[in-house]
């Protein structure tokens, strides 16, 4: 059956039933879910969040419906998963792993970051800057990606919490990335949650990608910035960032 012949069922079961996703048992929970997001031109790329589209309950169904690929796959790579033992549960164990941790940021709603006032006499006016672990995977080769990021931002009328910097990222970065993308997907969430127009983002990262496979290169560090606002346009700012991620990196446990 082709993709569109696909959709096209998809719509007559979607039609009948009231369009909803607990009608699926003509077709895949997975293909009723792309087809709404075609229909409704939401983009749904490896780095994309598409929590909206899934209900509380559908991630079971998703996890089952992936083992069942991942099984195909490994019977494809002509491994025995009925009698080599460490290859039996593998199937579930990546279809669970994608959904609940190294694509976990794609499904699950933004981390709910409280905000502050900081519109006081004395407020605080200063730059921030958090490091930030990051754990990613590269949406070419599906090899992790893992690093630091360096947010820098000055406090606009509002400040969240410390932990919710590296949430953001953290809920930013659990997806299939570009290293390029993942630096202004931490920008462009971290305005959002702090209104901040003043930041930077510096992230350094190690790919798996150029490390266990292609040129093999021992420590492949690639870094990246995204500088927005003062950050941007006022050089002391921009030293002042560069010089505060000199220190976190000599204070920074080895
Ligand atoms: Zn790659």
């Amino acid at each position: 059956m082709t993709e569109s012949q696909t959709y096209k069922n998809v719509i007559a079961g979607a039609e009948q039933q009231g369009d909803d996703n607990k009608n699926y048992k003509e077709s895949n929970l997975a293909d009723v879910i792309r087809f709404k997001m075609k229909r409704e031109g939401k983009r749904f790329w490896a780095g994309d969040n598409i929590s909206e589209y899934l209900h509380e309950s559908d991630k079971e169904h998703l996890i089952n419906e992936a083992t069942v690929a991942f099984e195909r796959v490994l019977d494809t790579l002509l491994i025995d998963r009925e009698n080599d033992p460490n290859s039996k549960g593998t199937a579930k164990r990546l279809a669970k792993m994608y959904f609940n941790e190294i694509m976990s940021g794609r499904y699950e709603s933004p981390p709910d970051a409280t905000a502050f006032p900081n519109d006081s006499e004395d407020r605080y006016e200063g730059m921030l800057v958090v490091r930030s672990e990051l754990r990613s995977m590269c949406s070419h080769h599906h090899q992790p990606v893992v690093g630091v990021a360096y947010i820098g931002i000055i406090a606009a009328q509002k400040l969240i919490g410390l932990s919710k910097y590296t949430r953001i990222a953290q809920w930013c970065a659990r997806r299939g990335t570009l290293q390029e993308e993942l630096c202004n997907d931490i920008a462009r969430e971290i305005q959002k949650a702090t209104g901040a127009t003043d930041l930077g983002v510096y992230i350094q990262a190690i790919h798996g990608c150029c490390e266990n496979r292609g040129i093999m290169a021992k420590s492949s560090l690639t870094q990246t910035t995204v500088l927005k606002g003062a950050f941007k346009d006022d050089h002391g700012t921009k030293k002042e960032f560069f010089d505060n991620i000199k220190m976190q990196q000599e204070y920074a446990s080895k």
